[in-house]
């Protein structure tokens, strides 16, 4: 199997690298915003835990958070491997993380992130807003909440994988295909 980390701040291109990536590698792409955000959707029970979290930019609790991802997990066993987008995003997560894929027998290959400038983030982000629908897209004061917990919170993981040897940047600003393409240079060597 082949496991990826796709990391990187809110806006920094991930689901859309992700949409490329699983077609080209044939691995299953999960995405915990999105799981979140169907559950929301569709009212499930997770959904309304989730909501008032995200509806602030905050993250939601690791206890749920780690159990929701461990199900995705499950539901595509088999699979050639998994690109994590938006997950893990606090110690805790990467902790759970690694000891489930232990339990599969199977490991993370790399933390593959897209780094970002703080301000091209903010301004892609509102623009996404225009049309995604998503409110926490929408609302410039969110959106820097969501980066300032990125930091906070999320931005610690960077020197959790590189102590482990497993840390790749990626320069995150260009067109779509650039960006790919330095991905992929990266996911070859693995
Ligand atoms: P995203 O789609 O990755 O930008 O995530 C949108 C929102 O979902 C975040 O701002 C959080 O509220 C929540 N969320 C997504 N993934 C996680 C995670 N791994 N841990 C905690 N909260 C998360």
């Amino acid at each position: 199997m082949t496991n990826i980390i796709l990391f990187g701040p809110p806006g920094a291109g991930k689901g859309t690298q992700a949409n490329f990536l699983k077609e080209k590698y044939n691995l299953v792409h999960i995405s915990t915003g999105d799981v979140f955000r169907y559950n929301i959707k569709n009212e499930t029970e997770l959904g309304d835990l989730a909501k008032s979290f995200m509806s602030k930019g905050k993250l939601v609790p690791d206890e749920i958070t780690i159990d929701m991802l461990s199900n995705e997990v499950d539901k595509n066993c088999g699979s050639n491997g998994f690109i994590f987008d938006g997950f893990p995003r606090t110690e805790a997560q990467a902790d759970a993380l690694g000891h489930l894929m232990d339990d599969k027998d199977s490991q993370i290959n790399a933390m593959v992130a897209l780094e970002v400038d703080d301000e091209v983030l903010v301004q892609r982000l509102l623009e996404r807003g225009k049309t995604s629908g998503r409110a926490d897209d929408a609302d410039e004061s969110i959106i820097r909440n969501r980066i300032k917990v990125y930091y906070n919170e999320t931005a610690i993981l960077k020197d959790y994988y590189d102590k482990r040897g497993m840390y790749y940047g990626v320069n995150g600003e260009g067109s779509i295909e650039e960006i790919t393409e330095r991905l992929s240079k990266v996911i070859d060597t693995l």
